[in-house]
């Protein structure tokens, strides 16, 4: 685990502690997160809210994040580029003894696809999007996410809770800095009170960048959760 990441989860279990609840377990080994699924569907939203998805493949994983490759003409596609966030949802045999399902909402940024194809786990990545029709295949690394990976084993069950990559974006924790723990749903009340705009709720719980962070305390007030706290 990197440093940033060590940081992070030590904040977000002492937070836990302090109310007497189990710090939260987090699946993060992304290799094992990439080869659940393969083959999915990617989604974004316009500025508007509305959605395009489009098929979606899982190609692999490296210590950066998750790469999915898309078709580069489809409007889902745009949007990712645009927005740079992406839910990724898919199943894989997930109703038999044996499979997964994936549930992933978080931030992408576009990837080399020769390097991707170069060290791609699945050896046929791309063939699901060209047997689609798909002739201009795009690449983007899924670096920071969370979500739910549902593995079938046997006919049991075993839901892990995934989140995986705030390293980058919580670099810059340090004493007296504002994040955000478990507690957080996703509600978006913090968003139009952050005059600097860098709460980041594509992904629960939201995320804020420390690095333009002003540390003003605006969206602590306004978290009826009180999902946000002060590191200590
Ligand atoms: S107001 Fe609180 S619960 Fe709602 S999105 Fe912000 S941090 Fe999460
Ligand atoms: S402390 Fe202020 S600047 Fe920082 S995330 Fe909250 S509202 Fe935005």
């Amino acid at each position: 685990m990197q440093p940033g990441r060590m940081q992070e989860a030590a904040f977000r279990a002492k937070a836990r502690r302090a109310e007497g609840r189990e710090p939260m377990e987090y699946l993060d080994d992304l290799a094992r997160i990439a080869s659940a699924v393969r083959v999915a569907a990617a989604a974004a939203v316009d500025d508007a809210g509305m959605p395009a998805s489009c098929l979606a493949e899982v190609a692999g994983a490296d210590g950066d994040g998750l790469y999915v490759l898309v078709d580069r003409e489809s409007e889902c596609c745009k949007l990712l580029a645009a927005r740079k966030c992406m839910a990724l949802t898919g199943a894989d045999g997930a109703f038999a003894d044996e499979g997964a399902a994936l549930s992933l909402r978080g931030r992408v940024e576009e990837a080399a696809l020769e390097a991707v194809l170069a060290f791609a786990d699945a050896p046929d990545a791309g063939a699901a999007l060209r047997a689609a029709g798909c002739t201009d295949i795009a690449a983007f690394r899924l670096y920071q996410a969370a979500g739910e990976l549902v593995e079938h084993r046997g006919g049991q069950a075993l839901r892990m809770p995934v989140r995986f990559g705030e390293e980058r974006m919580n670099a810059g924790v340090k004493a007296r800095s504002y994040i955000v723990t478990d507690e957080c749903d996703g509600c978006r009340a913090c968003v139009s009170k952050c005059a600097e705009g860098c709460i980041d709720v594509s992904m629960v719980p939201a995320v804020i960048d420390q690095e333009r962070c002003t540390r003003c305390g605006n969206c602590a007030t306004a978290c009826f959760q009180e999902a946000i706290i002060v590191v200590k």
